[in-house]
């Protein structure tokens, strides 16, 4: 197994202007690049004549006056977002007051939000986000020519949701599954074991095609998902060598698996450490010689 997964990273983006990628799918990408959102964040417009919106992106007033202005003339039932992530959520207001729509998302999830680096707390969350219509795992939203099921898949966050088209097996994945990178599990926010329950139930559909938050359509879903999945598998096998090799704290396992890596990225790369060093404590086959976090010292329960 290798590190790096292969991602196709040649999209063509021409902000703000509606592209079809699928039968009844438009997508606008946000003017928002940056190391988390690869070349913005993709709103999705599903249907004509009557639409949904999914994920009105960041509060960007050019970008909403995009959305907007690309289904002109057509009625928005709703504005649907995956996740209460800034770049996906603060929008929904703006592009409420321009086009009109009901706002919906799982909502308070009552766990804690956020994560303990810079750029990954509420600069990144937003936990006062309400919707006026809380989804549920389960749900289907109806409009008159397309269906969406709703996932709840936590993981990357806790009130993560996915939207199945319904009897077009294409999903629209958010941040959950990306077309350009792994996704960040930054705990609390992101949970490991609840990340890799929520690709294994992917695992089990038989989908055509992901369209995610950022980056361009996933045409193999399957093997992304495994691909996710065994990447999480041999990362967890890394961070084990590590503790047997006597490498017990965070940034010393970070210097070593992700010594390349740049250094804004690297807070990130602790938390994914974390992420992982917590899943392995829950199965007890790792410990915490004394307090958990990131600045723990750990040890493996085998060695
Ligand atoms: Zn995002």
């Amino acid at each position: 197994m290798s590190a790096e997964l292969a991602f196709n990273r040649n999209q063509d983006v021409d902000y703000g202007v509606a592209q079809e990628v699928g039968p009844g799918i438009r997508r606008i990408v946000a003017n928002n690049p940056g190391p988390y959102t690869f070349l913005g964040t993709n709103s999705y417009v599903v249907g004509s004549g009557e639409v949904a919106v999914i994920d009105p992106g960041p509060a960007d007033e050019r970008h909403l006056k995009a959305v907007a202005a690309a289904i002109k003339g057509e009625r928005l039932s709703h504005i649907l977002v995956t996740h209460s992530h800034r770049d996906h959520c603060d929008g929904a207001r703006g592009l409420q007051a321009l086009a009109g729509g009901m706002i919906a998302a799982f909502g308070a999830t009552g766990t804690p939000r956020g994560a303990g680096v810079p750029g990954l707390g509420e600069a990144f969350v937003d936990p006062s986000f309400a919707p006026d219509r809380r989804l549920a795992d389960g749900d289907t939203i109806r409009s008159k020519g397309f269906a969406l099921d709703v996932m709840h898949l936590p993981g990357h966050a806790p009130d993560h949701l996915c939207f199945a088209l319904v009897g077009k097996r294409t999903v629209f994945t958010g941040d959950h599954v990306m077309g350009w990178n792994t996704t960040v599990i930054a705990p609390p926010e992101g949970n490991m074991a609840q990340f890799l329950a929520s690709l294994e139930r992917l695992m089990k559909r038989h989908d055509k095609v992901f369209l995610p938050g950022h980056g361009g359509r996933i045409q193999t879903p399957q093997r992304v998902v495994k691909a996710y999945i065994m990447h999480r598998k041999w990362r967890e096998q890394t961070i084990l060598a590590c503790l047997d090799d006597g490498v017990r704290t965070i940034p010393r396992i970070v210097e070593r698996l992700y010594g390349t890596l740049d250094a804004g990225l690297k807070g990130a790369a602790a938390l994914s450490v974390l992420a992982h060093l917590e899943h392995l404590a829950a199965r007890d086959l790792v410990a915490a010689d004394g307090p958990s976090g990131l600045l723990g010292v750990f040890s493996s329960r085998a060695s």
